[in-house]
């Protein structure tokens, strides 16, 4: 199977940008596709052929790779490109389970051949070309004909089982994480309330079990009150809410994380949507 089929970019957002540049350094003839053009436009430079709707960018492409907010805009997306009988169809955004499960009733219409492939680790990861990928999806051709793909874009990726087993570790792994920064901005909160450096929390737990990379990453943003967006504020709040509508759906009771959705809601509502997800402490913080 050659490791340069043609790849359709739909959605060159924070995430989706990145990723085409990295499919081109290796080599994949890449088309690409914004909903608002400009941040498709530079793709031009590195040899990237900028579509002017989803239908040009999927036309004749053997991939089509959807990398857009939810499932509203993936589903609308995927619907003007017109999947193909056959035509493979990567989709990597973060949907959540009844996303997944109305991407898997638009590809059996179409015929396409749906893998879902959210993937775990922000910008920098997709900058790197070293995301996690959560796949899921028919075992066989179509998983070998992405590896090429993925092997451009990602570390490492786990196969789970029938389309939508990506997403729900995905749910999994970021209700872990964004209750972790949640945590963590109260917990800075907290100690500014007590006259504490929040500094000194990130340097007791240093190099102890009780340290995360993560914690030390997003500490060190909150405490200099910088965000630049690597993982906006608007999408953590959007996967709270796919998350508290999974455990719904499947009886698990999370009071502690339909609050967090709640707090993060508030952030949005402030302004601070397009922050990084850590600006959730300007809701509680002083100042
Ligand atoms: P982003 O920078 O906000 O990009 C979102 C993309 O979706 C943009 O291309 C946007 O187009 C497009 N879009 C939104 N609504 C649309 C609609 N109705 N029709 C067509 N296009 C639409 O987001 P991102 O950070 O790249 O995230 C993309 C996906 O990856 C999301 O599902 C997110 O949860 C997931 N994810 C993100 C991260 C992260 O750290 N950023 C990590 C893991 C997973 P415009 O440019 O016109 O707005």
């Amino acid at each position: 199977m050659s490791a340069h089929e043609s790849v359709a970019v739909l959605g060159t957002g924070i995430m989706g940008a990145p990723m085409a540049r990295n499919l081109l350094a290796a080599g994949f003839p890449v088309r690409v596709w914004n909903r608002s053009p400009e941040k498709a436009a530079p793709l031009a430079e590195t040899g990237a052929d900028v579509a002017g709707s989803p239908a040009e960018a999927a036309d004749g492409a053997a991939i089509v790779l959807t990398m857009l907010t939810d499932a509203d805009a993936v589903l609308s997306t995927a619907e003007s490109a017109g999947l193909l009988d056959g035509q493979l169809w990567l989709q990597m955004s973060t949907v959540g389970v009844e996303g997944a499960e109305r991407c898997a009733a638009l590809a059996g219409e179409r015929g396409a051949v749906l893998l879902d492939a959210p993937v775990l680790g922000s910008q920098p990861a997709a900058e790197g070309g070293t995301l996690i990928v959560l796949g899921s999806g028919p075992e066989g051709e179509a998983r070998e004909r992405v590896a090429p793909l993925l092997d451009a874009v990602a570390a490492r990726t786990l196969w789970l089982g029938e389309a939508g087993a990506g997403q729900r570790l995905k749910l999994v792994a970021n209700a872990w994480v964004l209750a972790l920064v949640e945590s963590l901005a109260e917990t800075f909160v907290l100690a500014e309330g007590l006259g504490v450096e929040p500094q000194a929390l990130l340097d007791v737990i240093a190099g102890g079990p009780l340290d995360s990379g993560y914690a030390q990453m997003k500490g060190k943003g909150m405490i200099e009150r910088a965000f630049p967006p690597s993982f906006p504020l608007r999408h953590a709040e959007k996967d709270l809410r796919l998350i508290v509508a999974a455990a719904d759906g499947a009886g698990a009771d999370v009071p502690v994380l339909e609050a967090i959705g709640a707090r993060f809601a508030e952030g949005v509502e402030a302004g601070h949507g397009e922050l990084d997800m850590s600006a959730t402490f300007l809701t509680g913080a002083k100042r």
